[in-house]
């Protein structure tokens, strides 16, 4: 009998682990992956739709078009998993049995969190949010924008630094930027997570006139008085706020007794199983795992989840591990980018910003929907890189 191998999640994770698993067993495994939605959605061309650049359709795909055709699809939210057991319930009342389980179920955006955030500020982080963003952008016409970030973890650490640094770039476009003042309020003492990558977009930012506020963890929103407050006390008024909302686990993943603190999947980072349970594997944003919620990671850890359960499944000594490597690009505005190459062990160094590696970053958004998901995973190396090899 085929091993049954259930993906909760299509998203970047469980979309690629599932073709991936279905590639390498075969006829030994029967792999269905549960999905609420049914679609695909590219998240990190929010930002592009957020400041014009990109329309919705670009950004979603049907997920049964991006599974191999042995892959099951079951398009509903899973509600809880009986570890015990060995199944998962279905929100609409069935059940799915299994012999080993993947949780991508990624993060829950959770703005209620935060007094006043829904009424009085806007987000990149969801499509509809993107969206009415371009519409409020559309309509600024000069004033004090505040972007911030409301909660730690978020994912794609340098995405509101990229966000900021490209806003201003679309306002001196409309010629409006002279009237415009802006400001990127980070809870640490930069402007992101990770210092190298800090260190190269400050002086930036500066340069631009873009004002850093560190040390401000947003704490409540008013939003009729328009002021955004923080946990340090300091309050700042705006004309447009840009926040990103706090993070959590699925509560499916708490309700069964799986999550951690945030309702994060506890997880072995080197095996990517669940730290009590050891036919549940985690990957991408579910996990608590010391590195970037990114979608690079999730493509990572796919080839090793999918390896693991293989070798389970034949019976054989697992091999691969994850070593947290992680590659994201950073887009500073002006038809330049940098990328941060890291993992557990190295920090990255980022090279300066070029245009070289923008024509990747553009690269990976077009070729992303025929590679990725379809376990294609495209390689990017600098030009001296590529002439060491
Ligand atoms: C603005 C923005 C820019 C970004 N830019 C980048 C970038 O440049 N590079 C990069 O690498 N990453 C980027 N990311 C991050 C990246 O998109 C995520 O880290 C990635 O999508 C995580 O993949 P995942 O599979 O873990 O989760 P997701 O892709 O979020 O998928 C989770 C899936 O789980 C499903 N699900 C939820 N609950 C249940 C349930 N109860 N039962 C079944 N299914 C469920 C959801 O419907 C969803 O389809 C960006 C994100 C944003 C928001």
């Amino acid at each position: 009998m085929p091993a049954r191998v259930v993906v909760l999640g299509g998203g970047v994770g469980g979309t690629l682990v599932a073709n991936l698993i279905d590639k390498e067993l075969g006829r030994d495994a029967r792999v269905t992956v549960v999905d609420p939605t049914g679609m695909h959605v590219y998240q990190p061309g929010f930002l592009y739709a957020a400041l014009g650049q990109a329309n919705g359709r670009w950004l979603a795909r049907d997920e049964r078009l991006l599974l191999r055709r042995d892959v099951g699809l079951v398009i509903e939210a899973a509600s809880r998993v009986d570890h015990e057991q060995g199944f998962v319930e279905l929100e609409r009342g069935g059940s799915l049995p299994y012999d080993y389980l993947v949780l991508a179920t990624g993060a829950r955006l959770v703005p209620e969190q935060v007094p006043g955030m829904t009424e009085g500020a806007h987000e990149f982080y969801s499509l509809a949010g993107a969206l009415r963003l371009r519409e409020a952008l559309r309509a600024f016409d000069g004033g004090h924008i505040v972007i911030g970030i409301a909660g730690i973890p978020y994912k794609c650490p340098p995405a509101p630094v990229e966000f900021t640094l490209m806003l201003d770039e679309h306002l001196r476009k409309r010629g409006i930027r002279e009237r415009s003042r802006i400001t990127l309020a980070s809870p640490l003492n930069r402007a992101f997570t990770i210092e190298s990558a800090s260190k190269l977009v400050q002086p930036l930012m500066a340069e631009r006139g873009i004002e850093l506020a560190t040390f401000f963890n947003v704490e409540s929103v008013d939003a009729a008085a328009q002021v955004v407050s923080s946990l340090e006390g300091e309050k700042s008024s705006y004309d447009l706020l840009v926040l990103v909302p706090p993070h959590r686990g699925q509560s499916m993943v708490d309700d069964s007794g799986l999550g951690g603190p945030g309702g994060w999947v506890p997880t072995d980072p080197a095996t990517l199983q669940h730290r009590s349970a050891e036919r549940i594997f985690a990957m991408g944003d579910a996990t608590d795992l010391p590195i970037s919620k990114s979608g690079s990671t999730a493509h990572y850890e796919a080839p090793v989840v999918a390896s693991r359960i293989a070798s389970l499944v034949r019976g054989t000594a697992p091999r691969e591990s994850y070593g947290g490597k992680v590659m994201c690009f950073l887009e500073v505005g002006g038809g330049r980018t940098t990328v941060l190459r890291f993992d557990y062990e190295h920090p990255p160094v980022p090279p300066q910003p070029s245009r070289h590696w923008h024509m990747a970053k553009w690269m990976f958004n077009r070729l992303y929907w025929a590679t990725v998901p379809k376990g294609r995973i495209p390689e990017f190396r600098s030009r001296k890189e590529r002439s060491a090899t």
